[in-house]
This record gives structure tokens, C-alpha cells and sequence, in this order.
């Protein structure tokens, strides 16, 4: 496939997803209950998360059939292109010596990533004001995970899944408590621990602590690249898509935000989300993912994907039905973030690195693929 047809494929998958039949995916995966989404690798040999659809779902989003062959680890997308799915690791089936199983404590991200929420709340929801996409406290509820993953634990974790052989980075978000920092200290905390028994590069994602300091530290505890996430270069959407961290957080902060990370982790290595389909304004949205690129700051730019469960649980995204309109976006996103030599592969850690949830990655090798 060219750069062209596998940036076609990333996005149709993220945005359409795949139709699978249920009893069929029981059978093969070894278990029943709800479709959700997987993880494949595409013939670039990169991760995708797809969701997986059914009925009217599948018909909504345009979602083409994925059917599996006599390889249970391959599945065929549209009778033509196959998708391999990624074992599960062994380190899952193990249990901290505190005795949590330690996939509550962190997943296998896309093909190579190690990825933990560290504290599974966040002072949004306690007041209503939560982003509209956000599913963070039902993990918890449904006891997947724990509320708090604590330093001894996570190094464990980290020690185990290097070992297997599984990962080459690690990515930490959280959810944001009602302090100054924003969560940055307890982060700050699970570095270090993984830092006394690995040197796999750390991602870190949090929103702008109200005094900057406390990037610095996070930074000095070794961690290699921070994630502080605007989600919409629209303000009209991210008022109405995150109505608590648009309170919190003006546009300003997060620059102020940027800048002075820049220095400690340096281009390509600060990055934001910039979600795609919330209905936002494209030209405003290309003009400020250009801004981003030009000062060094990686725009994460992701298709939305309504979790159950969220606000956004019947959301229709503005992409669905117009995967010409997403290849003309994408591609321009792409040329920006060449231009500015900002390559998701030559980064450090983040989820630009993975790049299971987002075709960035597919369109900066299409601009690189025209020179
Ligand atoms: S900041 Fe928004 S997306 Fe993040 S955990 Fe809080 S409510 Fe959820």
C-alpha cells in the first residue's frame, strides 16, 4: 500500500471503525459480552485502535465488515487488507506483591506502549463540569482498575512488561485533582519509582499547574515528554466540550504552559491533544494546529470517538460521512507538521508515539512521501 491508501485506511478505521459479528469475535477471542474496540496493526506495521461496530452502529458510521481467516491472529478488512491482532501480553496474568492484578494497574497500548491512569478521578465530575467525551470514573466502577496506582506498584509493572519484551515506552496520564498542581506531584512520584528500574523513555500527561514549577519537576524526576491537553483549537467547542477545564484554563495558560515545558523536554516532545469531529471551525482548527507545529508543540490531532457511558455516548461526529473531507484535513495536518519537522516517530513518548488513536503519524509520512 502507498503512503496515500494507508493514511486512507488509518482514518477510515478510527473514524469508521469495522463491523464484526459479534458471535464470531466471541468465538475467536475466547469470550463473550459487548464489542468494544481493538487493537490491530496495519500493513505499515503501526498500531490502530479500531471500534468495533454492529446493526445500526456499524450502518451510522459507514463501518465496513472485518471477517476473520484460518489464522486466528488475522482478520481481513473489506476482503482485501489484513489486520493482525496484537497478543495479549503474559505479564497481564501476574499480581503485584500487594496483590492487584497488574493489568488493573496498567494496559499494553497499541503494539509498544505501557500505559497507566494514575489517579482514576478528577474534580470535574464532582461539579457537573466534566469534558463531554470523558468515561474516567467508570473503569473504576466497574473494578478494571484502582483508584490510585502507587509508585512500588507501577515500577513492578514496568520491571515485569520490559522484561517480556512487550513495550518500549511508557505513558502516564491522570485524571486532574483539585490541587495547584494539577496532579504533577504524583506523577512526578511514579517517575521516579520507574526511574530506579528502568530507563524506557516516560511520557506524562496533566493539565497546566497553576505554578509552572511544578513541570520543572516532573522533568527533573526523568520523565522525557508531557502531554497537556487543549482538545479543541475551537474555544467556541472547547466551552462547550470541556466546560470545566475551559473555566480552569484559558488559552493563555496553556501557552504559558507549552513554552516553559519546551525548555526542559524540547520540539516534538510537548504535545496537545486537538480532537477532530466535536464540530469545530477546520480552517480556525488548521490555522492554531499551524501555531502549535511552528513554536514545536506536537498537535495530537484525533478523531473524536463517542465513549458509551460519556456525555457524548449518541454524539454523531461531524467526520461521519465525509471521509474525502477527513483525507483533505488529514493531509493538510500532515504537510504542517513536515514543514515544521515535527515526525511522531522521532519522539520520545506520548501518544503521538503509539499512535494507535490517531493517523498523524500515517499523514506526515504522506507528506514526507512527496518530498
Ligand atoms: S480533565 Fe476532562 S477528560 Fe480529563 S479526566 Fe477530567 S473530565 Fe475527564
Amino acid at each position: 500500500m502507498n503512503a496515500e491508501e494507508l493514511l486512507r485506511l488509518k482514518i477510515r478505521l478510527l473514524t469508521e471503525g469495522v463491523m464484526v459479528d459479534e458471535g464470531e469475535w466471541a468465538a475467536r477471542r475466547g469470550g463473550a459480552g459487548p464489542v468494544g474496540a481493538k487493537y490491530f496493526i496495519i500493513p505499515n506495521g503501526r498500531p490502530v485502535g479500531v471500534p468495533l461496530r454492529r446493526g445500526e452502529q456499524a450502518q451510522l458510521f459507514g463501518a465496513a465488515p472485518l471477517e476473520p481467516t484460518d489464522n486466528p491472529d488475522l482478520w481481513l478488512y473489506e476482503q482485501s487488507i489484513p489486520l493482525r491482532v496484537i497478543p495479549r501480553p503474559r505479564f497481564y496474568d501476574l499480581t503485584t506483591k500487594d496483590g492487584v492484578p497488574y493489568r488493573k494497574i496498567a494496559l499494553l497500548h497499541g503494539s509498544e506502549t505501557l500505559a497507566t491512569t494514575a489517579y482514576q478521578a478528577c474534580r470535574y465530575w464532582s461539579n457537573g463540569l466534566q469534558c463531554r467525551f470523558c468515561t474516567i470514573p467508570f473503569s473504576l466502577y466497574s473494578g478494571d482498575t484502582v483508584l490510585e496506582k502507587h509508585p512500588e506498584q507501577l515500577a513492578e509493572v514496568v520491571q515485569a512488561a520490559e522484561a517480556e519484551g512487550v513495550i518500549k515506552n511508557i505513558l502516564i496520564t491522570t485524571g486532574t485533582p483539585d490541587s495547584p498542581d494539577a496532579g504533577a506531584k504524583r506523577l512526578a512520584g511514579l517517575v521516579r519509582a520507574i526511574r530506579d528500574v528502568s530507563r524506557l523513555p516516560i511520557g506524562v500527561q496533566f493539565e497546566p499547574p497553576t505554578e509552572l514549577r511544578f513541570i520543572e519537576e516532573v522533568a527533573a524526576a526523568g520523565a522525557n515528554a508531557v502531554g497537556m491537553h487543549i482538545e479543541s483549537g475551537d474555544e467556541r467547542i472547547r466551552q462547550r466540550m470541556c466546560p470545566g477545564k475551559y473555566r480552569y484554563g484559558s488559552l493563555e495558560m496553556y501557552r504559558r504552559a507549552w513554552d516553559f515545558a519546551l525548555d526542559f523536554f524540547g520540539r516534538g516532545n510537548v504535545s496537545t491533544f486537538v480532537l477532530y469531529g466535536l464540530g469545530e471551525d477546520i480552517d480556525r482548527t488548521l490555522s492554531f494546529v499551524a501555531d502549535l507545529a511552528e513554536t514545536g508543540v506536537l498537535p495530537v490531532v484525533t478523531p473524536l470517538r463517542p465513549a458509551p457511558k460519556s456525555l457524548l455516548a449518541d454524539f454523531v461526529p461531524s467526520y461521519v460521512g465525509s471521509i474525502d473531507t477527513s483525507m483533505a484535513f488529514y493531509k493538510r495536518v500532515g504537510e504542517i507538521l513536515f514543514d515544521n519537522r515535527l515526525n511522531p516517530d522521532e519522539t520520545a513518548a506520548g501518544c503521538h508515539k503509539c499512535g494507535g488513536c490517531t493517523p498523524i503519524q500515517e499523514a506526515y509520512d504522506w507528506a514526507a512521501s512527496r518530498g
